[in-house]
Formats: structure tokens, sequence, C-alpha cells
């Protein structure tokens, strides 16, 4: 009971900075208790009195926050484009990040190289304290998240099979996890972006493959073994092309980025328009441009996204759906012809609109998400950060 009040107060100062009465007020807790538990809180130095709120009414009640430095975590992204790494502070901010270049390396040489940079950043950046909540690493899925262990994703043949958790171990940073790159990303939303509001959303990561992630009452939907939540691999047309996990007509076959801009290139030439539409950034400022050509390719991409997450509404009735990915380039076009698809069609329209939201957490917010994959764990009640007793360089190698 004690433990559970204490870690939602905790949950409750990682999202925004809060004084001891309206702590109190939104946990139902009397004055009295809640001044107990920040009182323990300051005590072991995880919350701290932040700065007096400036009023014109009088004196204000102190917020307290979280202290940045009581605890860091790195965060470790392994992705078909690129790598990098970054140490977070733990309200979730990064510190710095750091790329990696592993690109036409051996497993064996990309694992030596991750780690003397991990190495290198906890030398450079350390926690403190000396506290760590671990390391949290995304990958493309499917990922076994018990085990630590990559499966099989496609187009990402020298990682398949490999345990992470085991191979990082040696780091000396206590908790290693491993999550599919979509989950992590939902979950970031969920505490610092769209997700803020909502209870219940959908997450769908729209790029050269299309990733989800589902929140239910607040708790990351993670199905058995991690092959859930692949919503680009819900069909949409029993006729469609075969796709590569034998389904036919599954939503990424219309609706990734490469697809779009084949297709856009394809007609391109056949309509005798100028065929160079090599990126998305491009394909976007044609169509903010008016293009017809390209407009209309984005409509039929928004009719597929939008077909495959009214069939998740129409499942889960959830209460918002949020975009992530390259597609948050000139989002807003797509986003509107998403939303107005979902309204005109899904089995609630009646009786609520489901907003689509697109993401606030900036461009590139996979290093922030990795990084916070420990975080969660610790908010959760699920683990406790430790010391790190860091090696000299010449032991640490
Ligand atoms: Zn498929």
């Amino acid at each position: 009971m004690k433990a559970g009040n204490r870690l939602n107060v905790l949950r409750m100062l990682r999202r925004e900075g809060l004084s001891r009465s309206e702590l109190a007020e939104r946990t139902g807790l009397t004055r009295a208790a809640m001044s107990l538990i920040v009182g323990e809180l300051l005590v072991d130095g995880i919350v701290v009195e932040a700065a007096r709120r400036k009023s014109v009414s009088g004196r204000r009640p102190v917020p307290m926050e979280l202290d940045p430095g009581y605890a860091y975590s790195i965060g470790l992204t392994i992705s078909r484009t690129g790598s990098e790494a970054g140490v977070a502070d733990m309200r979730g901010r990064l510190i710095c990040r750091q790329p990696i270049e592993i690109a036409g390396l051996t497993r064996r040489e990309s694992l030596r190289r991750i780690k003397t940079c991990l190495r290198g950043l906890m030398r450079t950046y350390p926690s403190p304290t000396g506290r760590w909540l671990g390391l949290g690493i995304s990958t493309p899925g499917p990922v076994d998240v018990a085990a630590g262990t990559i499966l099989n994703p496609p187009n990402f043949d020298i990682w398949h099979n490999a345990c992470l958790a085991d191979e990082m171990r040696d780091l000396g940073l206590g908790h290693v996890f491993l999550e599919n790159n979509a989950q992590a990303l939902t979950m970031a939303e969920k505490t610092f972006g769209a997700g803020r509001q909502s209870r219940s959303f959908v997450l769908l990561e729209v790029e050269a493959g299309i990733g989800s992630g589902i929140v239910i009452k607040d708790a990351l939907y993670s199905g058995w073994r991690g092959f859930g939540n692949e919503i680009g691999h819900t069909s949409i047309d029993l006729n469609g092309p075969l796709c590569s996990c034998g389904l036919r007509g599954c939503v990424e076959m219309y609706a990734s980025v490469p697809r779009v801009l084949a297709k856009a290139r394809k007609l391109g030439r056949l309509e005798k328009k100028n065929a160079r539409i090599n990126d998305w950034r491009t394909f976007m400022d044609r169509s903010a441009a008016g293009d017809s050509l390209c407009r209309r390719l984005l409509k039929e991409q928004a009719q597929a996204l939008g077909t495959a997450i009214v069939n998740v509404i129409n499942v889960l009735e959830l209460d918002a759906v949020v975009l992530t990915g390259d597609i948050l380039y000139r989002g807003e076009i797509l986003r509107a012809h998403i939303e107005r698809i979902l309204n005109q069609t899904a089995i609630n329209r009646w009786l609520r609109q489901v907003p689509v939201l697109l993401s606030p957490l900036g461009e590139r917010p996979e290093l922030m998400a990795a990084a916070g994959i420990p975080a969660e764990r610790f908010f959760q009640g699920l683990m406790e950060p430790m010391k790190v007793q860091l090696k000299s360089k010449k032991l640490g190698g």
C-alpha cells in the first residue's frame, strides 16, 4: 500500500512538477500522509523542491520535481538505417547522443563497437550519484522481451536470434532491457507525448515498414511473446499482393513510405510527369504544392492506413490514434485525411470522434524512447537502480 502510494507519486512527478497539496488532491490521500511520503522521497534524494512558482495572489505552494541526477539511463537504438546511443537523466531528457557507425560490419564487430561507445558514454557522462537505471535497447521487431533476444525481423539478418541482454551484461550497467522500437515509442508517447491525455490509444509508426503499439488502460499491451501489435501485417484486401509474411493485401504493401514512393515514380513515368521523387520530403513538398498525382497517392495511403486503424478501433474502442515516423514531415495533410476516414466509418462515430494526433516528440524520438525503457520498469516498481562502480579506462578497455 505504502510502496504503491510512493510509486504513484513518482509517476505523477515524472510527468510534471506538483506541490504537496496538488499531489494529495490527485491521489486522494490526506495532506498529512502526502507530507510523509514526500518527506521520505526528499531524504532519499529522488525528488527536490523546485523554485516557487510566481503568483500575483500571494505565496504559492512549492512544487516537487524529480531530481534529474538521481539516476541515469542509457538508450541504444539499432535500426536498419543506423545506430545511436545516448544518456538520459531521471526526467527522461537526453544529455547526449552519439551515432555508432556499424553499417557493413559483422555482428561481432558491431557489438564491439557498440560496447566501446557505451563504455565511453558512461565515463564521459557519469551519473552524479553513481546510480544507473540500466540500458534500454530498441530494435525492429519481433523481439523476445523476456529473454532480451532479437528474433527474426526482415532485412535485419545479422541480428537474428542475437541475445542482446546477455551480450551487454559485461558492461556492468545492471539491468538490460530489449524492446521492439514501436513499443518503446508508444510508451514515450504515453509519458511525454501525444498519449498523455489518453488511457487507451494506438500508435502507428509509418516509415520503411509500419510499426505499431497499443496502450490499453494506461498499460502497454504486449501480447504473448512479442509478435502481436503487427497492424502493418493486417490485411485490407483479400485479393491483394502477397506479403513477405504470407498474407495477402497487408496494409504495409500499400502504405509504407517505399511503397508510396515506388508508385509515385511508376505513375509519374506513365503520366509523363517528372518522376524523380526519391524521398518522402520531395513527395510531401509536391503534395503541399498541389501536385495532383502526389495528392491522389497521399489520399490512397490515408485510405489504406485509415481502414487498418478503423479495424483496430472497432475491435478495441480506443480513445486516440498517434502517428509518428517519416510521415511526420508535413504530416497534417495525411493526419486530416485519416481522421476524416476514421470518423466517417468507425462503428462508434455516432457517440464520439476519435482524434488522430501527430507525435509532438520531434523528429528522432527513438533514442529518448530507448532510454525510457529502463525508466518505465523503475516507475512501474519492477526494479531499483544500481550503483555502478566504473572501471578505470585501462581495465575497462
Ligand atoms: Zn504482411
